[in-house]
């Protein structure tokens, strides 16, 4: 016997897994140039040179123990230091190591901190919907319910009058992602402006802290000279989830952190619920090595210039063709309109030139494709055959 809960989700791949797996086994039959993969967001520009130097130097100079062994389960004292002090810097705010917890990417610091807020079954979180898909796992296994809010489909800002909707005595938080995986929306001042008055107020009539998680794993990619802000600038209850994953262009080692700024109501509280639900999640001590070398890398990034310039050929060649989307300001996604109304089948359509592209349905936004750009651009020159067949294919039919 096994859990059937666990089961069900193990024995379900996600989509965007099920069409890069699919991509790999074409690829052995039709050859790898001729698959236009846009499943997956594995960011192809390399990690900066920081990363090998500093792996480099860390193995050369530093003891087996200093860079393998176990650090603190929040994290080594020195890192969460230096991460602190770069904040401040940048955002002009004033915190330190203690704010700080080391966690194994976006997805342990999400369910560490859902985990950690979650007091009863009657709790919810608010996901604002199209939503990075593994929220909704996260969520359940915190034990608490899912609530979803359309963004608004003009613009992909949040409805900030729907959300006022959606929350209730049993709202706990609101996860909110910007720059959006799928949308590649950043949200304007104007919606984080009012997203923070609703919040205040809605906290005021429950009397209780409605927690604001902002997750943000594509923070410093963004293009045209668009800043992020420092979410807890706007709303003080603010927890930031984050992860080198994108920035740095370092998936699969698995790094980021949790930060709860000290004005977060019952701050220490909350932090002591997040060591313990990372401890009981088993995600203490996050990778020693990789905690070392983000230290070394505070404020390096990836090359994003070639993802703008992906962005620019995929988005004016797209349109040029007739496809819409939403001009995308962050991240590495374009999520553009399906050619029916079912998205699923259009997705179906497109392999059948070789184009690997995600249906919307999981990110809670039917009749949309998410197509991931952290591609080879030559990939990208190649691909407008297939997009244009694809087209023809529907204004024929
Ligand atoms: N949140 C969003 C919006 C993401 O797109 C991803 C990964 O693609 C994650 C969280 C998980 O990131 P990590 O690899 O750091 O666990």
């Amino acid at each position: 016997m096994v859990s059937k809960e666990m089961y069900e989700l193990g024995a379900k791949r996600s989509v965007i897994r099920d069409l890069f797996e699919y991509g790999k086994q074409k690829a052995a039959i039709v050859g790898k140039e001729n698959i236009f993969d846009f499943s997956i967001g594995n960011p192809t520009v390399p990690a900066p040179e920081c990363v090998k130097e500093s792996i480099i130097k860390l193995l050369k100079t530093k003891k087996s123990d200093e860079i393998h062994g176990y650090t603190s389960a929040q994290g080594d004292f020195e890192v969460r230091k230096n991460i602190a002090d770069y904040m401040n810097g940048k955002f002009n705010c004033q915190l330190k190591a203690e704010n700080f917890y080391m966690t194994c990417g976006a997805a342990a610091s999400l369910s560490i901190t859902l985990k950690a807020l979650t007091v009863s079954s009657e709790d919810e979180f608010i996901i604002i919907a199209p939503y990075f898909p593994e929220y909704r796992v996260f969520i359940k296994n915190a034990g608490a319910k899912v609530i979803a809010v359309p963004a608004d489909p003009e613009d992909f800002q949040i409805q900030v009058n729907l959300l006022e909707k959606a929350i209730d005595f049993h709202t706990r938080g609101i996860i909110i992602n910007s720059p959006n995986n799928p949308s590649g929306v950043v949200y304007s001042e104007k919606t984080l402006r009012s997203l923070a008055g609703l919040l205040k107020r809605k906290s005021k009539e429950y009397k209780k802290a409605l927690y604001l998680i902002s997750d943000e794993p594509y923070r410093e990619i963004v293009y045209d000279g668009i800043q992020v802000p420092y979410i807890p600038d706007y709303y003080e209850n603010t927890i930031i989830c984050y992860s080198y994953s994108k920035s740095l262009s370092l998936p699969g080692e698995r790094i980021g952190y949790i930060l709860i700024p000290s004005f977060v109501e019952n701050a220490r509280d909350v932090y002591t619920a997040v060591c313990g639900a990372g401890r009981s999640l088993g995600y203490v001590c996050a990778p020693s090595l990789f905690q070392r070398v983000i230290m070394q890398c505070l404020g390096k990034t990836s090359d994003i210039a070639l993802y703008d310039s992906n962005r620019k050929l995929l988005y004016d060649g797209l349109n040029k063709m007739g496809y819409r989307c939403v001009r995308p300001d962050g991240a590495f996604y374009l999520f553009v309109r399906s050619l029916e109304e079912n998205a699923v089948d259009f997705s179906e359509n497109a392999k059948k030139f070789n184009l690997l592209i995600v249906p919307s349905d999981d990110f809670g936004c039917p009749g949309y494709v998410r197509i991931s750009y952290c591609v080879d651009p030559e990939m990208i020159k190649r691909s407008f055959y297939a997009f244009q067949k694809l087209k023809d294919l529907y204004q024929s039919g």
